[in-house]
């Protein structure tokens, strides 16, 4: 291992060990080398699965089983099927960056002393055009806005960059994948909030029981999102960001628990 050229694919060798998992990718060591799959497809045998080399994986990880676009590659929506033998590290590191580009060095970057942090308000305060109005979101609504963006039902990078009000993600609730700053979807979604909270708004005031019938609903639609809605597509009120972002906004309405109609 002495003299890799890549300190970041150097510490990420180093603690493979006998397996790890890299958001929705299982790595092992193979035949002096590391074999790749789905993390779903741990158990499986080699036979079921189609080979792949590391050039096809760009391909695939550019959509989803459906066929949809997948802008965000971290999203948890990789394809199964498939395994990819990497001959050395140099070779694994290719494969990693087909199917999640820059993940390692951000995995790196995230284990200095200093990591390269930016917060949401650091990168508003220098946004310009269409996306200087990311800088009047009030706090409360970009922490909801990052809330349901940064939804593990959307992106399995960890985020390690704060709103007030929010404390970064924990590895168990993402991957070890870092999010370092707001993504462009991200800053999107907050454009998107904003407009929504400058529009007029209907008079409306659910009984707490309602309310409850709302935030099962808008469960039931996330777990069962409209097939055919572009995933970046923030002004699409399908979007199911958009569904989460209502959730949120409905969860102060809810009575506390043991406060539930009988
Ligand atoms: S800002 Fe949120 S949605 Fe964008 S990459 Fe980071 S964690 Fe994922």
């Amino acid at each position: 291992m002495a003299g890799f050229p890549n300190p970041a694919l150097h510490a990420f060798v180093a603690q493979i060990g006998q397996g790890c998992t890299l958001a929705q990718v299982w790595i092992t060591p193979h035949h002096g080398g590391f074999g790749l799959r789905h993390v779903a497809d741990s158990s499986a045998s080699d036979t079921d699965l189609l080979l792949t080399d590391i050039a096809a994986l760009r391909a695939l990880a550019q959509s989803t089983a459906e066929a949809d676009f997948r802008p965000n590659k971290a999203a948890p929506n990789l394809r199964r099927g498939w395994r990819c033998v990497a001959r050395d590290a140099q070779e694994l590191e290719s494969a990693l960056r087909q199917l999640y580009p820059g993940a390692l060095a951000d995995w790196y970057a995230a284990q200095s002393p200093t990591p390269p942090i930016t917060s949401y308000r650091d990168l508003a305060a220098r946004q310009t055009g269409l996306y200087r109005i990311t800088q009047i979101l009030p706090d409360a609504l970009a922490a909801q806005a990052t809330i349901a963006c940064c939804d593990s039902r959307f992106c399995l990078r960890r985020r390690l960059w704060t709103v007030p009000g929010l404390t970064p993600d924990a590895v168990e609730a993402k991957s070890v994948i870092p999010c370092l700053e707001p993504c462009s979807q991200l800053l999107d979604f907050a454009r998107c909030a904003m407009k929504l909270e400058q529009q007029p708004k209907a008079e409306f005031t659910p009984a707490e029981g309602d309310v409850a019938v709302l935030v099962n609903a808008l469960e039931i639609a996330l777990e069962n999102p409209k097939r055919g809605v572009r995933e970046g597509s923030s002004a699409d009120p399908a979007n199911p960001r958009r569904l989460r972002l209502l959730l949120e906004k409905f969860r102060p309405w809810l009575p506390a628990e043991g406060e539930a109609e009988e």
